[in-house]
């Protein structure tokens, strides 16, 4: 694969082989030659997006030590893809794999496809002999409680590859989480219970930073944006949307699109020079703000920050977290909350939007730029991307703090077009049939007491979202095709019994 291509230019799996000396020089090297043709192979795979980095093989147990020591101290890697050509007595990865702190991709594979009947000799045997050598491996990751991913089969297998790409995209959200900072812009809703939430337990767990800032410290931003550069963009605005007549050049609102403008270049100042992916508003908390940010967050959010609204942090850090991990996929990724439902005739749907701010990645066309009164907050009328969200399947995730633990809720979902057009609604929306069906995902939903506020995305899939909660230690309830509310209940209870005793003491 060309590296430049990589919508990762900065993360890497690597690629480990384990055997040992027993072997001789003749064997290992035919080892090392036959491991750095599959890492090349799996680099080379359009479906996994990470650069794969052969590693020379490991024989002993202390160069296993210290290359998973250089794997856990890099920026760079962002998890291992570990293979046994041979046997590599297992106590040797002990050490190693008690000081890794990265995520483990267990492949049991082998080199070649087919046995070689009419020839298969004994050398043939010692040398392509990962069926017992990863069983080995395998144990002795069990026995130490190591959390890994373990997919088997031939590396020509598209399965095989579209499991370890998942995974790789898995890797590189929880590595984007690890040193993801969110600046809060005021606190939370005044007595909202959702989104609230503990700061320290996210940080411990994810490795959110997530620290609140006066509104009034980016007003000074906003306040200090150039005039011409404030025209410039709302220019841009007007080539690139359908802008209604009254926010054009000349329009009697025109001022409220350079405004946005203003707003969108002081938030993106305020966000680039703290090192920020990832921020949240509160309309109950706007200072000197003239206007909610609208236009300016939906434009961020397609730029791939995280967004949450009313304060809601693990929301924006979620979604930051989940357009990290699509990078580069068809669809998008946006804020979403459940807002109202068609319960009949034909099939329920839901209607999710927001006040203002759904990102426009999802959207089926070139949005429409508006300006609509804007009934709580108290400013002026805020400028927003008025669209309906491109049909397709697409999942639903929700990130709760239970007090105890973290859990994400997962629905897989249909978006559809709306039934019909919605010339009265002023901000942009989803329509969508959740499955199994609009009753059992919502009574599973409020059962697991899961967020209004939500990830949905078009462009990650359940098995990403799967591998990043094991990666990161984190229940996650999933509503789909298969769901029963009955074993949801009971898998809710097994969960809350799993993951007390798990915490330990
Ligand atoms: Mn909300």
């Amino acid at each position: 694969m060309e590296s430049n291509t990589t919508p990762y230019p900065d993360n890497e799996i690597w690629f480990l082989t384990g055997s040992q000396g027993l072997y001789g020089d003749d064997v290992l090297e035919q080892v090392s030659h036959q491991a750095r043709q599959i890492a090349e192979r799996l680099d080379a795979a359009g479906p996994i997006p990470l650069r794969v980095v052969w590693k020379p093989v490991l024989t002993d147990a202390d160069s296993i030590r210290r290359l998973c020591l250089e794997a856990t101290a890099s920026d760079r890697c962002v998890g291992l893809i570990v293979w046994m050509h041979t046997f590599s007595p297992a106590k040797m990865w002990i050490a190693g794999l008690s000081a890794l702190d990265r995520p483990v991709l267990h492949l049991h594979t082998q080199y070649n496809l087919s046995l070689p009947w009419s020839s298969i000799d004994m050398d043939f045997m010692n040398l392509n002999q990962a069926a017992h050598g990863d069983r080995e491996f395998a144990h002795i990751e069990a026995r130490l409680g190591i959390d890994r991913k373990i997919v088997a089969g031939h590396a020509t297998d598209p399965r095989v590859i579209g499991r370890i790409a998942a995974w790789s995209r898995a890797a590189a959200g929880r590595h984007a989480a690890r040193s993801l900072r969110l600046a809060r812009f005021g606190d939370n809703m005044r007595d909202v219970a959702v989104t609230e939430g503990d700061k320290v337990e996210a940080q411990m767990r994810f490795g959110f930073s997530v620290n609140t800032y006066g509104v009034n410290d980016l007003v000074a931003v906003v306040d200090a944006v150039e005039d011409k550069a404030a025209a410039e963009l709302a220019e841009e605005y007007c080539a690139s949307y359908d802008i209604v007549p009254a926010l054009r050049p000349g329009g009697i609102r025109h001022d409220s699109l350079v405004h946005a403008a203003r707003q969108e270049l002081g938030l993106r100042t305020f966000l680039t020079d703290g090192g920020f992916t990832a921020f949240t508003t509160n309309f109950e908390d706007l200072g000197g703000l003239r206007q909610l940010p609208g236009l300016a967050v939906q434009r961020l959010m397609a730029d791939g920050y995280g967004f949450g609204g009313e304060g809601d942090w693990k929301t924006s850090a979620l979604l930051r977290t989940m357009k990290v991990m699509g990078q580069g996929l068809p669809g998008g990724t946006t804020f979403m909350e459940d807002y109202t439902y068609h319960l009949g005739p034909g099939t329920p749907r839901i209607l999710g939007a927001h006040m203002l701010e759904v990102c426009p990645s999802v959207a089926a066309r070139r949005p429409s730029c508006e300006i609509h009164p804007l009934a709580i907050g108290d400013r002026e009328d805020p400028v927003r991307l008025v669209f309906d969200a491109a049909p397709g399947p697409a999942l639903v995730v929700g990130l709760a703090d239970l007090g105890d633990r973290f859990r994400l809720t997962a629905n897989a979902v249909d978006v559809v077009a709306p039934s019909q057009p919605l010339p009265q609604l002023p901000v942009a929306r989803a329509v969508w049939q959740p499955r199994p069906s609009l009753a059992e995902s919502a009574e599973g939903w409020l059962l697991a007491g899961a967020p209004h506020h939500t990830v949905l995305s078009s462009a990650v899939d359940a098995e990403t979202l799967s591998d990043f909660a094991a990666m990161t230690g984190t229940e996650l309830l999933v509503i789909d095709e298969s769901t029963s509310a009955a074993q949801l209940a009971k898998e809710i209870r097994w969960n809350a019994a799993y993951h007390r005793l798990a915490q330990a003491l």
